[in-house]
């Protein structure tokens, strides 16, 4: 559908009400969206990053993403990397020597914090959780954890028949530093009820994350889009989040960060179901540009070069972004969904460089790495 372009005089009035930092409505992010020339896009999303970060500077980190099981009960239509409990072959679940390997392997390569992420396993209870995070500290005390995203701490509190504050208080007792924003694909049960039915919903989704913003934790935010949502959906998405930030304790550090990418959809279930097609790179960019303009409240916004790939990345950082987040030495879900990318540490500042910023690596609460 062909919509007119807003007039100078309707779009003057959104880009100052941006640029004060106001909330924009639903309605007023379509209108940008869909009714101003990119490139305006990409202009006000950029003033937006460098009001709020404006040092010329990308930051980007070392750690490594563990799935530390593959067995889960979700389902996902998207998802490639599961499996079910009953398929003995390819099930696994990390023992302690394969948690060292890793911890090696990030410290090997400068890094010193661990992604952790599995599958809905149906039969460990936070006692499990409890353990691994605890054997971790004891492999390496000064590790850093973000790990478990919402739906995993959502099931973890159902199996152990605990509340969500005293399943994430447990956690942070065993060593937990800070919840990655994972599992939230689009915040629509609409969607989440087609493409993953047995994950928690997007209730869960938002109750995990201020439960924990409650007690302190620092946390990220996600959106996978490019599949069956709308785009009334993917702005509800960015609106229900920066409420949700906007209702943090003020001294609490809430998200961190906001991370968009395009789901990966090569060989999936959800594929072989729905003839979709990958957003484009110009769509790539203008959800990156949105979400800094939408998110006025979040402080950085991560472009995801795994998924997009490292180009298109350099110029999401013209376009709102001001993080390009981990090398990620590991990763499994979007690989086997299709994205192959892969960056050194190295590779990764000349990036950075190329692109007209300076890098510089930072920890999970965006600290500088001390070297
Ligand atoms: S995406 Fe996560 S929750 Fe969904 S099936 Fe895969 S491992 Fe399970």
């Amino acid at each position: 559908m062909f919509l007119e372009k807003l007039s100078m005089k309707d779009v003057n009035k959104l880009y100052n009400k941006a640029l004060a930092g106001e909330f924009l409505s639903v309605r007023e992010g379509k209108e940008l969206y869909t009714r101003t020339p990119s490139s305006q896009l990409f202009y006000l999303a950029d003033q937006i990053r460098f009001k709020k970060n404006p040092l010329r500077r990308v930051s980007w980190q070392i750690d490594l993403n563990v799935n530390y099981t593959n067995v889960c009960i979700s389902g996902c239509l998207f998802c490639n990397f599961h499996c079910r409990p009953s398929q003995r072959q390819s099930a696994y679940t990390l023992t302690k020597e394969q948690l060292q390997e890793k911890i090696n392997l990030v410290r090997e390569a400068g890094g010193d914090q661990l992604l952790l992420q599995g599958g809905l396993h149906p039969n460990y209870d936070i006692e499990f959780y409890e353990n691994m995070l605890r054997t971790i500290r004891e492999i390496s005390p000064g590790i850093k954890l973000n790990a478990l995203g919402p739906p995993e701490i959502a099931h973890i509190s159902r199996i152990s028949g605990i509340t969500m504050t005293e399943t994430i208080k447990r956690l942070i007792d065993a060593g937990l530093d800070s919840l990655p924003g994972a599992g939230a694909e689009i915040l629509s049960d609409r969607v989440r009820k087609i493409i993953s039915p047995s994950k928690p919903d997007a209730h869960s989704w938002e109750k995990v994350m201020r439960e924990a913003h409650k007690l302190g934790i620092g946390t990220t935010s996600t959106m996978v889009y490019g599949h069956l949502e709308t785009l009334e959906e993917r702005l509800d998405h960015l609106v229900l989040l920066r409420s949700i930030q906007a209702d943090k304790p003020a001294e609490a550090p809430g998200f961190r960060a906001f991370i968009g990418w395009p789901m990966q959809l090569k060989k999936t279930r959800l594929l072989e179901k729905y003839p979709l097609s990958p957003p484009s790179m110009l769509e790539n960019l203008k959800m990156v540009a949105i979400s800094r303009i939408m998110l006025i409240n979040v402080p950085h916004i991560q472009v995801s070069w795994l998924t997009i790939g490292p180009r298109t990345a350099q110029l999401a950082l013209h376009c709102g972004a001001d993080d390009m987040g981990s090398v990620m030495i590991e990763e499994n879900v979007v690989s086997s969904a299709g994205s192959h990318f892969r960056m050194v540490p190295d590779e990764m500042e000349r990036c950075i460089r190329e692109a007209g910023f300076d890098p510089w690596q930072r920890n999970q609460d965006y600290t500088p790495v001390l070297k």
